[in-house]
């Protein structure tokens, strides 16, 4: 499952054998109702499988069993690991109280959780700053459990950003299973970024931040890489859904948010894969050196020169140039704006490619606020 509308949108196949499970029940007004709107929410961010008063979501962070049984809603979670459990518990729980509205909604789970600091949150301190090119300013961030965040099945995270200058207050799990977060003067902002790097013996991680157009609105994620000074303090979440596509040959596309996870991808290759990498940015000198292990590998810059970011129509030709005469082992990865996504996941459908072997996911949606 993906964990909100327009973020982890999941690719892969869970492969990992699903040893954390959980057991919970939901009643609802509607039970009918609510199986419905799940079905039709989920089917943006995971493998839906509806069979009568049975459904089930499956992504990389596991699955989830849903069936209807005397208008109440059984809930079944199995996971990898005790995090994406209690990730998919939150995930769960958030969308389901989110579909209830203004109804009642009782929802418990067999092992009630204690409001406590969520078990996926770290601290991190800002170490470093610097610009990478004139729009991408790389933040260095110490945190002590760096090591958490080695590992190629997640490369993502929620960076939470408390008020500049006061002490965070964290959110907390509640018994029901939902995220308690920190209102009024400590609210924070949540958006999402990618791990660039990891340095776990030092135990520091570089995250990348595209300095993106004003658009007159507050951008807490852009303002956050634009002001960060060494000493202030933030929590990532996850790591998240959006690994690295297991495949030999991988096309990898996107815009600048994409350009850190497609960077990391790059990095993760191996020498016997082919990658080829497609990315959109504002002009030349947004062009970063990329390393990749495989001899086999190729990108593309495509350049706005002046266009805004999501309007110059750049992306979606590109990948469909590259999809003539696709071997059956080649995965194709694309992430970039929500019309941009959009189109280009619709182009790879007709194209014949599923899931299993294509994901087209939003990194952000021209207009609106994260
Ligand atoms: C899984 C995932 C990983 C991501 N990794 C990264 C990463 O490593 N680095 C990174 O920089 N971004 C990354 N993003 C994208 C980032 O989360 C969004 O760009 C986010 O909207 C930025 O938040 P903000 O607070 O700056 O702007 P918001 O408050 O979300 O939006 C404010 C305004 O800015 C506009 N806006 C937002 N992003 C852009 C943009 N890129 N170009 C032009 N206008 C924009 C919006 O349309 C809106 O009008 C990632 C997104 C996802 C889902």
């Amino acid at each position: 499952m993906a964990s909100r509308t327009h973020g982890e949108t999941i690719v892969n196949a869970v492969t990992s054998p699903l040893a954390f499970t959980l057991s919970g029940t939901a009643v609802p007004v509607d039970a009918d109702d609510m199986l419905a709107e799940i079905c039709e929410h989920f089917v943006d961010h995971a493998e839906v499988l509806r069979d009568g008063d049975h459904v089930t979501l499956s992504s990389e962070i596991g699955e989830a069993h849903i069936s209807k049984v005397s208008e109440q809603l059984d809930i079944r979670l199995a996971c990898p690991t005790a995090d994406m459990l209690s990730m998919t518990r939150a995930i769960i729980a958030e969308h389901l109280f989110m579909f209830a509205g203004d109804d009642p909604l009782t929802l418990e789970w067999a092992d009630k959780p204690k409001p406590a600091r969520l078990a996926n949150l770290s601290e991190i301190t800002i170490v470093s700053a610097e610009n990478v090119t004139p729009r991408m300013r790389r933040l260095v961030v110490a945190c002590e459990d760096t090591a958490r965040f080695d590992t190629a099945d997640g490369l993502h995270v929620r960076l939470l950003m408390p008020p500049k200058g006061r002490d965070p207050v964290w959110p907390v799990t509640l018994a029901d299973g939902r995220i308690g977060w920190p209102e009024g003067e400590d609210e924070i902002s949540v958006r999402y970024y990618t791990i660039r790097s990891l340095d776990v013996e030092r135990r520091q991680m570089t995250i990348d931040f595209v300095l993106h157009e004003d658009c007159g609105k507050r951008m807490p994620g852009a303002e956050f890489g634009l002001n960060a000074q060494e000493g202030d303090r933030a929590g990532l979440l996850g790591p998240g859904a959006g690994g690295m596509p297991v495949a030999k040959d991988l096309i990898l596309a996107g815009d600048e948010t994409a350009l850190p996870a497609i960077a990391r991808m790059i990095e993760l290759a191996s020498p016997d894969m082919k990658v080829h990498a497609i990315i959109e940015v504002a002009d030349r000198a947004e062009e970063q050196a990329l390393a990749c292990a495989s001899q086999n590998f190729s990108i593309e810059w495509l350049h706005r020169n002046g266009a805004e970011a999501s309007t110059a129509g750049l992306l979606e030709p590109a990948v469909a140039a590259r999809l003539e005469g696709l071997g059956p082992d080649t995965f194709v990865w694309v992430a970039c704006e929500k019309t941009e996504a959009q189109a280009i996941r619709a182009r790879l459908k007709a194209h014949g490619l599923d899931r299993s072997r294509m994901s087209s996911i939003t990194y952000w949606r021209r207009g609106y606020t994260d």
